[in-house]
């Protein structure tokens, strides 16, 4: 199974991701993970990527395409691939399907999570990260069992430093006139599916569960 998880930033991508890896035994590409784990490893590419996040612009196509193919190549992802955050630009797309076809992979569905605009601002001021293993909460739509530890490895939960309401306001902007218009792209290649983002954790991912079975009959 090859996926891409679209959506605007705080849609719940990441945290429908969690279950998909698990559901279809496939790794979890995550490009703002890979930034923040380089981010913390204090790497060139991670300095380089941070001027960008946190004024809550995208980083250059150059620079995350790079990594991605790189990452699609590892051995993890011949047996598929979830995509997270990626592709974010027209430009990205069109070079992810020059790699994929390099790669001899392709996309099986192409999943839009959509949520309204004023719900997004809500759930990112108030999403926390586990610092250990990224899982994503939130501090009343999705808590932790204890306060600010994360269930599943006992890490510590911190703020995202973009999750504050002037950079969430960038970003939702970015998406708007950036990320948008690929949805189309997508929707004219196929395997194209839309889910609504706004309903509870578990009622979204039964939608997705249920609409991939559909395409993949
Ligand atoms: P969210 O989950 O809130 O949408 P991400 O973790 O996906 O945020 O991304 C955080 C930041 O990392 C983005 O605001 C952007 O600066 C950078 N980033 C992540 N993925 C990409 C990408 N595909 N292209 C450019 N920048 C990216
Ligand atoms: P994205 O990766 O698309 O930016 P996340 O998965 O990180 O989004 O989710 C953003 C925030 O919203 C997190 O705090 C998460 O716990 C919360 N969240 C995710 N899905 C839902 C949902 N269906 N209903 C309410 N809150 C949600
Ligand atoms: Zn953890």
């Amino acid at each position: 199974m090859h996926i891409i998880l679209m959506g605007p930033p705080g849609a719940g991508k990441g945290t429908q991701a969690e279950m998909l890896a698990k559901e279809y035994a496939i790794p979890h590409v995550s490009t703002g993970d890979i930034f923040r784990n380089a981010i913390k490893e204090g790497t060139e590419m991670g300095l380089k990527a941070k001027e960008y996040m946190d004024k809550g612009a995208l980083v250059p196509d150059e620079v995350v395409v790079g990594i991605v193919k790189e990452r699609l190549q590892m051995p993890d992802c011949a047996g598929g691939v979830l995509l997270d955050g990626f592709p974010r630009t027209l430009e990205q797309a069109e070079v992810l399907d020059e790699v994929l076809q390099e790669l001899k992979m392709q996309i099986d569905a192409v999943i839009n999570v959509e949520v309204a605009e004023d719900e997004l601002v809500a759930r990112l001021t108030g999403r926390r990260v586990c610092q250990k293993c990224n899982t994503t909460y939130h501090v009343k739509n999705n808590p932790p069992k204890v306060r600010n530890i994360c269930d599943h490895c006992g890490g510590e939960l911190y703020q995202r430093s973009d999750d504050t309401v002037e950079t969430v306001k960038e970003r939702l902007a970015v998406y708007n006139t950036q990320t948008m218009p690929i949805i189309d792209y997508y929707k004219r290649k196929g395997n194209y599916l839309s889910v609504d983002g706004s309903q509870p954790i578990d009622k979204v991912s039964e939608e997705i569960v249920e609409k991939l079975k559909q395409i993949k009959e």
